[in-house]
C-alpha cells in the first residue's frame, strides 16, 4: 500500500470570496508545516500548544512576509479526522490569501492534497467506514432538506450499524459450519438448523429491506427527471419560471421560441426536480424546430415524470392530443395552465391520466397542489433518518448479498451439504464487506474517492 502519512494541504473552502476560508493540512510533518508558516500572537509555536485550541497569529508568505492575521488549530493523531496530525488556518476568505497560503505551506513541505485524500485516510486509518465516509461527499452534495438529513444519518453510521447487525449474524454461521466441516462426525441438531434458517431468512428481510429503500431513494440525491411538455403557447416557459422563481427561459407570445430544451433543478415541496423544459410539440418545417420537437419526445423517453402543460383558456385541439398521446405510460401530471382565465372544456380530456391539476403560471395558483402530488406520485420510503440507502454501488452490493443469503437459506432448506452454505454466506458477507470497507479492493478505494472535492 502507498504511503499514506506524507503531509498533504488544501483549501478547504473553495475558490469563492467568503467571510472566512480554510486552509487544511494532515500528515506526519504538519505540526512542523505549520510552525514555519504561522507565528501565534503569544510566541508560543504550535508545537507546544494544546489541542483544539484556537490560537491567533500571522500567516507568513514563502519568505517570511505577512500574508494575513489568521486563526490556527491543531489536532493531533489518532485524535482527529484524518487519524493523522492535522492543522487548520482560518483565514479571512480571499481566493488570493488562500492561494499564495497554499504556496507557502507548499514551500514549507506539505504537497496538494487529492481529491477526497483527506477522507481516504480518515477511512484507511479507520476512523469511518466506508458508507460513512461516503455520506461526506453526498452532504456536500445534497440539495434538499431531506437529503441533508439521510446523508447526516449515514455519516453518523446508520447504514454501516445495519449492514454490520447482518454481517455479524452471518459471522456466527459461519463459524458454526466451519466447525462442522472441521469435524464431520458431528451432527447438526435439527434445532440448529431451524435457528440457522432463521438467522438467514431474517438477514435477508433486513437486506430487502434496505434494498427497498433504494427504490425510491434514488430521486432524494438525483432529483427526478421531469420533461415539460405541450403545444406551443400552453406556457410551459412562464410554469418554469414561476416553478423556479425567476426568469430562466426567455417567454413570449410567439409560438415556438422554446427551441432548445433547458435543464433546471427546482425543489418543488421536498421533492427535487430536475426539469427539462422542451420545445413545443407540433409539426413544422423548420428545421431548428424540427429538432426541438425531437428532443422533445427524447426528454420524455428519459423522463421519470413528465409535467403536460394544457392551455385551460384553449379549446382542446390535435396538438394536445398529440401531447396527450406521447404522456400514455408514463409516470405523468396533467397541468391544465391558465386557471386565471375562463375556462375550456379541457379537463375532461385528461381524465384518463388520472392526476390533473389546474394551474396559473401567472398568478401561481395551484402550485401547492401540484407540489402535493409529486410528492404522492414519487413518495419518500418511511425508512429511519440515514437509512434511505442513495449509493448506486451500495446498493448493488447489498443486492449481491441478498441474492447469497437467499442461496444459502435454500441450501440449508433443501438439505444441501454444509459447504454449499457456507460459500454462499461467505460470499455475502464479502458483499457486505465491500459496503463498509472492511473488504474492499484498492483501486474501488480509489475510485470512490476520486468523486470528492479537493480539501474534503
Ligand atoms: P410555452 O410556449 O409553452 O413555453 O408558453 P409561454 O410560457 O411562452 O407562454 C405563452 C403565453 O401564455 C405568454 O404570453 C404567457 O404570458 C401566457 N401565459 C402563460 N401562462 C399563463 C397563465 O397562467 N395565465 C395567463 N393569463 N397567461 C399565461
Amino acid at each position: 500500500m502507498a504511503d499514506y502519512s506524507d503531509t498533504i494541504a488544501a483549501i478547504a473552502t473553495g475558490g469563492v470570496i467568503s467571510a472566512v476560508g480554510i486552509l487544511r493540512l494532515s500528515g506526519k510533518d504538519t505540526i512542523a508545516v505549520v510552525d514555519k508558516v504561522f507565528r501565534p500572537l503569544n510566541g508560543r509555536p504550535m508545537s507546544q500548544t494544546e489541542d483544539r485550541k484556537l490560537m491567533f497569529g500571522s500567516l507568513l508568505d514563502e519568505e517570511g512576509e505577512l500574508l494575513d492575521l489568521c486563526l490556527c488549530t491543531v489536532s493531533r493523531a489518532p485524535h482527529s479526522y484524518t487519524g493523522e496530525d492535522t492543522a487548520e488556518l482560518q483565514c479571512h476568505g480571499s481566493p488570493m490569501v488562500l492561494r499564495l497560503g497554499l504556496q507557502s505551506l507548499f514551500a514549507a513541505g506539505a504537497r496538494q492534497a487529492l481529491a477526497g485524500e483527506f477522507t481516504k485516510r480518515a477511512f484507511l486509518n479507520g476512523r469511518m467506514d466506508l458508507s460513512s465516509a461516503e455520506a461526506v461527499a453526498d452532504i456536500i452534495d445534497a440539495e434538499t432538506p431531506m437529503a441533508v438529513r439521510n446523508a447526516a444519518g449515514q455519516l453518523n453510521g446508520a447504514i454501516f450499524r445495519r449492514v454490520q447487525l447482518v454481517y455479524d449474524s452471518l459471522t456466527d454461521i459461519c463459524a458454526h459450519f466451519h466447525a462442522v466441516l472441521d469435524y464431520p462426525d458431528e451432527d447438526i441438531e435439527p434445532f440448529e438448523l431451524a435457528a440457522y434458517a432463521d438467522t438467514l431468512s431474517g438477514a435477508e428481510k433486513d437486506l430487502r429491506a434496505l434494498l427497498e429503500t433504494h427504490r425510491r431513494g434514488r430521486v432524494l440525491d438525483r432529483g427526478i427527471p421531469t420533461a415539460l411538455v405541450g403545444k406551443p403557447n400552453a406556457g410551459k416557459s412562464s410554469l418554469l419560471n414561476a416553478l423556479l422563481g425567476y426568469d430562466r427561459a426567455i417567454v413570449t407570445s410567439v409560438p415556438g421560441t422554446t427551441r432548445d430544451t433547458i435543464s433546471e433543478r427546482v425543489l418543488l415541496g421536498s421533492t427535487l426536480l430536475r426539469l427539462t423544459d422542451t420545445a413545443g410539440l407540433h409539426d413544422t418545417a423548420d428545421e431548428v424546430e424540427k429538432l426541438g420537437v425531437e428532443r422533445t419526445r427524447e426528454a420524455i423517453e428519459a423522463a421519470e415524470l413528465v409535467l403536460a402543460v394544457f392551455d385551460g383558456s384553449r379549446d382542446w385541439d390535435g396538438e394536445d392530443e398529440e401531447v396527450l398521446a406521447l404522456c400514455r405510460g408514463k409516470e405523468c401530471i396533467a397541468l391544465v395552465n391558465k386557471s386565471d382565465l375562463p375556462q375550456r372544456e379541457v379537463a375532461a380530456h385528461l381524465a384518463e391520466l388520472g392526476r390533473v391539476c389546474a394551474v396559473s403560471a401567472l398568478s401561481g395558483e395551484g402550485l401547492e397542489e401540484l407540489s402535493a402530488m409529486v410528492a404522492e406520485a414519487f413518495p419518500l420510503p418511511s425508512a429511519a433518518v440515514g437509512e434511505i440507502l442513495t449509493n448506486e454501488r451500495q446498493a448493488e452490493a447489498v443486492s449481491r448479498a441478498v441474492e447469497s443469503v437467499s442461496a444459502a437459506l435454500s441450501a440449508l432448506r433443501s438439505g444441501f451439504t454444509p459447504d454449499a452454505v457456507l460459500t454462499e454466506a461467505e460470499a455475502a458477507m464479502a458483499a457486505l464487506g465491500e459496503l463498509t470497507g472492511q473488504n474492499i479492493r484498492e483501486e474501488i478505494t480509489n475510485r470512490i474517492f476520486s468523486r470528492f472535492c479537493v480539501g474534503k
